[in-house]
């Protein structure tokens, strides 16, 4: 017997040592394909579907082989679960004394010489923020690792966070007064020292790119890689490999130059000061009527001569400031406008029409806008990546794989040797789920489709009784059926934004019977267990949209090499998409439920079996009738 099997078997170390431990052979599978990747030092991509136990399967292997391993996630929360619920049970169970720690970015923790600067300066806070700056500058004396989370009275969305936390770019680094006591520093030598450090993918894609000075950097030393939720790494490999403009982050430039200003009593600068500001609302004033994301030929003809107008101020203030430079302070302003104007000389040049590696683009938010330089492709950048860091690189995730193909995953990414496997969920979903592809629904850009669609959400809530999700590609639809929906059902109804998410899903946990109607934040990361959640119902394939202008660029660039787009790209990205709103449905072993998707392509369309082919097996019906035996069976409808 193997040391994977004698560990997972059913009378083995993690049966003996777990309460409620239960053998699963995709789980070991699982373990054996980490253990032998790290040993041999290759890499490895696995699909691992839900119920499978995927982070024990690579946690044991990753703790049994003494390596420094990097472990990224996609989000704080998860990071969260793996070092404060996972690591620390599979460490005890498995009496590894390895030092492990967790690495956050840098934006959660708080910066001491920027908090020290704001107590003394409070001028420009509104009241509230004032009284919110109290309370973080009394837990700051207190607190030993300074994670932002931990100060519950102020909210993680108040914008004092940004005044008394760091950037790259406003961190004073190795001259800063305080850097001894730093909290930064401290997590980031803690995790360089560190056996297992538990990160997520922007820090980890990001500490390659940075290279923060003094800071030093986690890969270097690293042997292995374990890339979790891993179907997320390339959009955002994408965004880091590229390049931002945020017109915010002047903003915030100019608010800190204020305050220096004002310290150091450089009151001659505050008219200069206030001109780029005045510069960056006008610029903002300039795309008037504009929202949301578009290509750099539909940006307004003028819009250019605002962003010379800030590149010559913000160019005056640089000359301004570096004879001021002597002073730490003034030094680290002067080194930020520095990256800063370089950023925006890539926006102010012509665009170059023979450059078919980036795209242009701009994203318009209420109150700002960004500039991006995006990368069209990123395989050999990612691949080069992995080269110089770790022997071992590990992607797995409950959605990798179309069919049984990973290629939708691999290619963008470059990766063609490692070694794949794909492993079925642990659930029965042959007893446990029922899929319904109902018939007669028009397609879902029809006009009559949301009536249609409500009437059907109607009788799947009162067969089910409730616990019902209703998933949406678009707001736009989302409202129409909360309009149609709420005086006819007497189910309590969620709507994605009456509340934060986290306490939208919790009020639906404690009702047991509720109705939660929500778009993309829904489909990923949502985990509720047990009969609260019993039908999950889809509107629409969720192809990306084609206006998107990294998308559309993709596609054309696919299109002039002769590659064919829709089946290479937008259909793999939809069936990884919808693999993963299928999966909030069975969480446990006790769950149960019923899968229902209302888009008619799903029959009609020859890309429709792609889809069905990539969800797990279970069995299908068109009748409500089915549907309603199915919940009588389960004694709830
Ligand atoms: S080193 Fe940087 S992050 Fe740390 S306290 Fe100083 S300025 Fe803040």
């Amino acid at each position: 017997m193997s040391e994977m099997e004698q560990i997972f078997a059913a009378d083995g170390i993690l049966a003996e040592r777990l309460a409620h431990y239960n053998p699963r052979s995709q789980q070991l599978s699982m373990a054996v394909s980490v253990e032998n990747a790290i040993h041999n030092k290759q890499h490895a991509v696995i699909e691992a579907g839900t119920g499978t136990g995927k982070t024990f399967a690579y946690l044991v292997p990753a703790l049994m082989s003494g390596k420094k391993v990097v472990i990224s996630t996609a989000t704080k929360t998860l990071q969260d679960q793996i070092f404060e619920k996972d690591l620390p049970t599979i460490t005890k169970a498995l009496g590894s004394p390895l030092k492990v720690s967790v690495l956050k970015g840098r934006r959660n923790y708080i910066c001491k010489h920027r908090l020290d600067n704001q107590v003394a300066l409070p001028s420009g806070l509104s009241t509230l923020e004032k009284k919110q700056l109290a309370h973080i500058a009394e837990w700051a004396v207190i607190t030993h690792k300074g994670e932002t989370t931990e100060l519950k009275e102020v909210p993680e969305t108040s914008p004092i966070w940004a005044q008394v936390t760091s950037t790259t770019d406003n961190c004073l680094g190795q001259a800063c007064p305080v850097y001894d006591k730093c909290h930064v520093v401290k997590a980031r030598k803690k995790a360089i020292t560190s056996d297992i450090v538990v990160v997520n993918h922007h820090l980890l894609l990001a500490d390659t790119r940075l290279k923060e000075e003094g800071f030093g950097e986690l890969l270097p030393d690293a042997d292995v890689v374990i890339v979790d939720e891993a179907h997320q790494i390339a959009e955002l490999a994408t965004s880091v490999f590229g390049t931002q403009w945020n017109l915010r982050r002047v903003q915030r430039w100019v608010k800190d130059a204020q305050l220096t200003a004002l310290q150091t009593q450089q009151h001659v600068l505050t008219r200069k000061l206030d001109e780029l500001l005045k510069l960056t609302r006008e610029s903002r004033l300039g795309l008037q009527g504009l929202s949301g994301n578009m290509p750099w030929s539909d940006v307004p003809k003028g819009f250019a001569s605002f962003l010379d107008e800030l590149h010559e101020c913000m160019s005056g203030l640089t000359e301004t400031i570096k004879a001021l430079s002597d002073d730490v302070e003034w030094e680290a302003l002067w080194k930020r406008m520095g990256g800063m104007l370089a950023g925006l000389e890539i926006f102010t040049k012509p665009l170059d029409d023979k450059d078919t590696a980036h795209i242009r683009w701009l994203d318009v938010s209420h109150y700002g806008y960004t500039l991006h330089d995006t990368p069209i492709e990123i395989s050999e950048e990612f691949k080069n990546l992995m080269k110089t860091y770790a022997s071992s690189w590990i992607f797995t995730s409950a959605t990798l794989a179309v069919g049984e193909s990973f290629k939708g995953f691999s290619e963008p990414l470059g990766i063609d040797d490692a070694e794949f496997s794909l492993l079925d969920s642990s659930f029965n979903y042959q007893s446990q789920s029922m899929l319904m592809l109902p018939k007669g629904l028009p397609e879902p850009n029809h006009p009559n489709f949301a009536v249609a669609f409500t009437d059907l959400a109607e009788d799947l809530i009162e067969a089910s009784g409730g616990g019902v999700f209703l998933l949406f590609t678009s707001y736009r639809m989302l409202n129409l059926v909360a309009d149609r929906l709420r005086d006819r059902i007497d189910k309590d109804l969620l709507i994605q934004g009456q509340m934060p998410r986290g306490a939208l899903l919790d009020a639906f946990r404690e009702d047991g019977d509720a109705v939660l109607l929500g778009t993309s934040t829904f489909w990923e990361g949502v985990d509720v267990q047990g009969s609260a959640l019993r039908c999950v119902v889809i509107d629409k394939l969720p192809f990306a949209s084609p206006g998107d202008p990294v998308l559309s660029a993709k596609i054309n660039a696919m299109r002039e090499r002769g590659d064919n787009p829709f089946m290479q790209l937008q259909l793999p990205q939809a069936v990884i998409s919808l693999k993963q709103g299928v999966g909030r449905l069975i969480r446990d072993e006790e769950d149960y439920g019923v899968l229902v998707l209302c888009d008619s392509r799903l029959r009609s369309k020859a890309y429709g079996k792609t889809f069905l082919k990539s969800l797990p097996t279970m069995p299908q019906t068109d009748s409500i009738e089915k549907v309603r035996s199915f919940y009588k069976f389960y004694d709830h409808g």
